[in-house]
């Protein structure tokens, strides 16, 4: 049978500040020796007192009001008990009750269809846990990362395909990137996915047992996990069986979810309210001006580029995906503005295309471009003003990749000046035709085709510097002759 799934996500995020959520131990721990971000409040030393993180709160509701969530002004950090060996208090700070940030939506873009609404359930602030490392039949424990402030993202169970989910997570670590709050980064751990999923009776419409899939670590793992929990849940329920209220993991070796834990309620973990922290009321004025000062997001620049700059949609999100390459684009479309020639679409082909091809080949990172925003315009003016043809403006382009030096410059060291003279290119077309009589016998007989090769005969003797629409044009007179 067809089943209809029903997908919730959590996904939790590191925030990128400078200390931990409640003391101040450095967060930046990512490759630290074991225990060296430690200070008795992190690791749950008795008398030791936890103090509010205000930047951590302050990224959390910049996400919140990038996710068009309604900001919590009255705000309670929870207990949640649970005892685990990386957890040293005995228990998370949290929120449970009275969350940060509530109700808010963002619209992804999935693959193979249209732009798709996912409301925003809720999104809290809570501190991550240590991280155990199992020798033979021991198991170490290593708390630097105990502390880190840490966002929970919720989502209302509105996903329904796992190439919807990819693209969510994938919209959530650009808005992360964005707004500078996370490098978002999945391998290093900044980002953590797990995802509720249910499949739906397609004959009472009524939604089945949820089960509940952790540790998705990967883009990859979101979408193959998801993939393999629906295949599984249809055959289970197709057999006549029945869905069990799990937790499970995901294995990335064998591609499969396995069974950790028969789920029990969040009753289990006795929330009440922290009683070493005051409750954190959130002056109205600081949110607003928080929101005057978000950067300009992902939609916004995607809508400006195609209004302002007649991008199509897929142009407008290739030069927004990155931050750094739209901040990049916009600053050569600053440069350009001299030159009307030099449009914007212009421009994003270049960047899309041969600066794009070009990073991918050396592995390159857009911050360490060599090239700068002024050099792209004056190529292009280059190609407008007939300098340059095509091949051999990304012959410049390519040395401007490594080198980073002007490109006028380039051309003349490589003497790549474009032959655009009639009478210089006149006399190679006569002598094109002289050295081809064959061809040209053949064209005259009204082989219309053959008029490519003697074009690039005469490309050729030019070592590709001619003006190919010049050069055919003249040719054809010569030929008419
Ligand atoms: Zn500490």
């Amino acid at each position: 049978m067809e089943y209809k799934p029903v997908i919730g996500m959590e996904v939790h995020v590191e925030l990128n500040t400078a200390s931990k959520m409640f003391c101040g131990c450095s967060a930046e721990a990512f490759g630290a020796a074991p225990n060296t971000h430690t200070c008795p409040v992190c690791l749950a030393m008795p008398g030791a007192l936890p103090v509010i993180n205000r930047q951590a709160v302050e990224n959390t509701i910049k996400l919140g009001l990038a996710l068009n969530c309604t900001i919590q002004p009255h705000n309670v950090f929870a207990r949640k008990n649970y005892f685990y060996p990386d957890l040293p208090k005995g228990y998370q700070i949290s929120q449970y009750e009275l969350p940060l940030c509530l109700s808010g939506y963002v619209e992804v873009e999935p693959e193979g269809s249209g732009s798709k609404r996912i409301r925003i359930h809720r999104v809290h602030l809570e501190e991550d846990t240590g991280k155990l490392m199992h020798v033979g039949s021991h198991s170490l424990v290593d708390l630097n990362r105990a502390g880190v402030p840490l966002m929970e993202i919720v989502t209302e169970a509105d996903i329904h395909s796992a190439a919807e989910a990819f693209a969510y997570v994938s919209k959530l670590r650009q808005l992360v990137r964005y707004l500078g709050i996370s490098s978002g980064d999945m391998e290093k751990g900044a980002m953590r996915c797990e995802v509720n999923l249910s499949l739906t009776d397609p004959q009472t419409g009524k939604w089945g047992t949820k089960v509940e899939v952790k540790n998705l670590n990967s883009f990859r793992a979101v979408r193959n996990a998801i993939a393999y929990e629906i295949e599984r849940q249809a055959k289970v329920l197709d057999g006549g069986g029945k869905i069990q209220q799990v937790t499970m993991g995901w294995d990335e070796g064998r591609g499969i979810t396995v069974l950790q834990r028969v789920k029990e309620g969040d009753t289990g973990y006795r929330y009440f309210p922290e009683p070493d922290l005051p409750p954190l009321n959130l002056e109205m004025a600081w949110i607003e001006e928080l929101k005057t000062k978000l950067p300009e997001l992902p939609d916004t620049k995607v809508a400006r580029y195609m209004s302002a700059y007649e991008l199509t949609p897929k142009e407008a999100a290739i030069l927004t995906e990155d931050q750094l390459v739209a901040d990049y684009f916009d600053s050569v479309v600053k440069a350009a503005q001299p030159y009307p020639a030099v449009t914007p679409k212009l421009i994003s082909n270049w960047l899309t295309g041969e600066l794009f091809r070009l990073l991918g080949e050396s592995n390159g990172e857009i911050s360490q471009l060599k090239i700068k925003p002024v050099q792209v315009v004056a190529l292009i003016e280059l190609v407008n003003n007939k300098t340059l043809n095509q091949p051999a403006a990304k012959q410049v382009f390519g040395v401007m990749f490594e080198t980073g030096r002007a490109p006028q410059e380039i051309v003349e060291e490589l003497g790549l000046q474009q032959i655009s003279n009639s009478s210089d290119l006149a006399d190679i077309a006569r002598q094109v035709i002289l050295d081809n009589p064959q061809p040209v016998e053949q064209f005259k007989k009204g082989k219309e085709t053959i008029i490519k090769f003697l074009v690039g005969q005469l490309m050729k003797a030019t070592r590709g510097k001619a003006h190919p629409q010049l050069a055919e044009q003249l040719l054809r007179e010569q030929l008419q002759k």
